[in-house]
């Protein structure tokens, strides 16, 4: 199996080749950026030393990779994680680019790593290594320059203290005029962090879907069944929404498996019984198992846990019309090529997913003007943005006869390559 950075450049080249022909008498450029998008811009990496809290000194391997700042300064995650890998860096950095371009934000496409299981570290060493890694990046962060983010195991707590960090090093060097909230995203509200961010991923998937079932013509959403795998930030949020909005969401699950209710679940009181009873409510519910919950014959599937669920193996009896992708990856290249040939809607993740790092950069407008927005304001400034980013999904697709993953690809490929052309920089 390729890894997952060998996954992207694959993934590139094929979006190239479709999309050449809109270059015509520009090929060389085209063909220049498309090389220089195959590798970031730079990786940096270093060994972090820590002093462990019995007095011995740990090192851990820390990677930043800044894939691409055409459109905007590099975006992306830090994830604390023992299989972080340099090729996973690079990987979804690349991921990165693409997802900014999609909804149109002005970012690029970074993301961050350590090597660590921070479960074996103590709440003062957590706080070292997240110092040490802020110290670094030293310049190659900021508001203008790279601005990470929570990804996974890291928490606005981490956040708070890399802000802290960053401050602390600007006085050193005596740029106290800069403005060190705007270095991050994903900070508590009390520190600078966005009202609705918690939702706005399951949220952002909910505003895709509206405009997805116009287009399969459905009259009613009331007869529009969705099943929902995952009960986790994204899967609740995604069904939350999905039901108070009409959507008849028949079933949820979550780790020990799930549950099936046809004329629809109650998804805050399955919240509140999860809450008490740590599992998904069984009155008047049937008990199905993840697998099943999958090859369910239900309209829109939404895929909001893990990757790879849906691979060579359960592809084929997958039923559903319609796939929304809000875990990131969930489907293998094997299961998209089967369910491609079964003509199943597939809306992807670098798309249904983003309304997360789109209130991330409505963080950062926060931060940088110093004046925050209401709840109801980050979601109406939301909502244009994912129909947007939809909307000229679904034209590339018609224009292209290709399907959803691919017309997304190429729409956000097309956005960085347009603006490196007028850079004149590649
Ligand atoms: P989470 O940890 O809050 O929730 C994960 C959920 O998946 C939990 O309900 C868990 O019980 C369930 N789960 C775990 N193993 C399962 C299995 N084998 N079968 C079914 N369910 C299982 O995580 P999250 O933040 O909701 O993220 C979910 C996915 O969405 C991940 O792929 C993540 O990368 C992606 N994502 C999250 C965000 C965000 O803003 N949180 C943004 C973009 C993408």
């Amino acid at each position: 199996m390729k890894n997952p950075h060998a996954n992207a450049v694959a993934q590139l080249e094929k979006v190239a080749q479709l999309l050449r022909k809109e270059y015509q008498g520009q090929e060389k450029s085209f063909d220049a950026i498309i090389d220089r998008l195959k590798e970031p811009d730079v990786v940096h990496q270093d060994k972090l030393a820590i002093t462990m809290d019995d007095g011995s000194t740990q090192k851990f391997q820390a990677y930043r990779s800044q894939h691409n700042n055409a459109r905007g300064p590099y975006k992306g995650g830090i994830r604390f994680h023992p299989n972080v890998s340099l090729d996973e860096v690079k990987a979804l950095s690349t991921w990165m680019t693409w997802k900014c371009a999609v909804t149109g934000i002005p970012y690029g496409g970074g993301k961050g790593g350590v090597v660590v299981d921070p479960k074996k570290l103590s709440k003062k060493e957590l706080e070292k290594l997240s110092r040490a890694y802020v110290d670094f990046l030293g310049d190659h962060i900021g508001a203008w320059v790279d601005v990470p983010a929570p990804d996974v195991n890291t928490t606005g707590e981490i956040m708070s203290w890399m802000v802290d960090q960053y401050q602390k090093n600007l006085s050193k060097k005596g740029l106290i005029q800069e403005n060190p909230l705007a270095a991050f995203t994903g900070k508590p509200i009390a520190l600078g962090g966005s009202e609705g961010r918690s939702e706005a991923t399951g949220l952002g998937g909910v505003m895709v879907l509206e405009k997805l079932v116009e287009k399969m013509g459905f009259q009613n959403k009331n007869q529009v069944t969705i099943a929902v795998q995952g009960f986790g930030n994204v899967g609740y949020w995604f069904a939350k929404h999905a039901s108070d909005r009409g959507y008849k969401v028949v079933a949820i699950s979550d780790s020990k498996g799930g549950i099936f209710v046809e004329k629809g679940v109650n998804v805050k009181q399955a919240l509140q019984y999860k809450k008490e009873q740590d599992s998904l409510p069984k009155l008047d519910a049937k008990t199905i198992s993840n697998e099943e919950l999958l090859e369910l014959d239900v309209d829109i599937l939404v895929p909001a846990a893990l990757e790879n669920v849906i691979h060579q193996d359960n592809a084929t009896k997958i039923k559903a019309k319609a796939i929304i992708e809000m875990a990131n990856g969930p489907l293998t290249p094997e299961a998209d090529e089967i369910l491609a040939k079964k003509g199943t809607i597939l809306v992807p993740d670098i798309l249904s997913n983003s309304g997360g790092v789109t209130v991330s950069y409505f963080e950062w407008v926060q931060n940088l003007q110093g004046y925050y927005w209401s709840h109801q304001e980050v979601i109406t400034k939301l909502q244009p943005l994912m129909e947007t980013a939809f909307a000229q999904m679904w034209a590339m697709k018609d224009k292209h006869k290709v399907d959803g993953r691919m017309a997304t690809y190429m729409t956000a490929v097309k956005r960085v390559v347009d603006v490196m052309i007028l850079r004149g920089d590649f």
